[in-house]
């Protein structure tokens, strides 16, 4: 579904990423992970044009979208993205807050967004919450809400930030836990995240970024268990 291909950026002359070269299969969870300044963000946003790439390809569904010809919010409504936190309209209610894409991109009609959105919520048990605002729900419950809202429009590829590393510890549980069931579900996922059980648990590959490079990559469970690399060693042995 993604491929980046030899993909660099900077930030004047810091290079960020440093030919970065990766793919995410249909129905595959990949896990990003490295040390706070490795390059985690700044790669998932190249992935949705949020970040200009100097060099490089990146494909989605095997069309180059770094061609600068293409149109960068089309692209965007094929991808789902999350983010550490503040993710929804303060003003706008939940429920159009899950609807307003699907609505304003995509063009289905209110009532179908609307209960497409209400059995989502409903299935995350805030079906009741759905006229509430977002400062009134937990946490974990906006996290929740935010990444219903990112799958509402049955995107081709989910890009999630650090999803739980905004929330108290007795709220990440509940967020992993809806992961785990879009994983089930058969969605295709690109996640930096700090929580290493869940990356062994869930995802099916482990990418770990060092200083914009790609390290070590490979079966989670021999990423995390078993890294090759000294470098990985290292990085593990101070987060686990
Ligand atoms: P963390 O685990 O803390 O979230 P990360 O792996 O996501 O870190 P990035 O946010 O991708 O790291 O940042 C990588 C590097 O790029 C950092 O050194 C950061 O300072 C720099 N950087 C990121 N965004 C910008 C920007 N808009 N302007 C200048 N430098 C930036
Ligand atoms: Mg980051």
């Amino acid at each position: 579904v993604l491929e980046l291909r030899d993909v660099r950026c900077a930030f004047g002359d810091h290079e960020v990423l440093r030919g970065i070269s990766l793919s995410v299969h249909r129905h595959e969870v990949v896990a990003l992970i490295g040390a706070s300044g490795s390059g985690k963000s700044t790669l998932l946003r190249t992935a949705n044009l949020l970040e200009h790439i100097g060099d490089g390809q990146v494909l989605l569904a095997g069309e180059d979208i770094s061609d600068p010809r293409v149109d960068a919010d089309a692209v965007r409504a094929r991808i789902g993205t999350v983010f550490q936190a503040y993710n929804l309209f303060p003003h706008l209610s939940v429920l159009d807050n899950v609807t307003l894409a699907a609505r304003l991109v995509h063009n289905v009609p209110r009532a179908r967004a609307e209960a497409r959105a209400l059995d989502l919520l409903a299935s995350i048990g805030l079906g009741a919450k759905a006229k509430a605002f977002p400062d009134t729900l937990s946490g974990g419950q906006q996290q929740r809400v935010a990444i219903v809202r990112a799958i509402a429009t049955e995107p081709e590829l989910l890009l999630l930030d650090e999803i739980t590393s905004a929330l108290d510890p007795e709220l990440v549980g509940e967020v992993l836990d809806l992961v785990r069931r879009l994983k089930d579900d058969g969605a295709t996922i690109l996640m930096a995240t700090h929580e290493m059980a869940f990356a062994r648990e869930v995802a099916d590959r482990v990418v770990f970024l060092d200083q914009g490079r790609v390290c070590e990559t490979g079966p989670a469970r021999e990423v995390l268990g078993t890294p090759r690399e000294p470098r990985t060693r290292e990085f593990l042995s101070r987060v686990l």
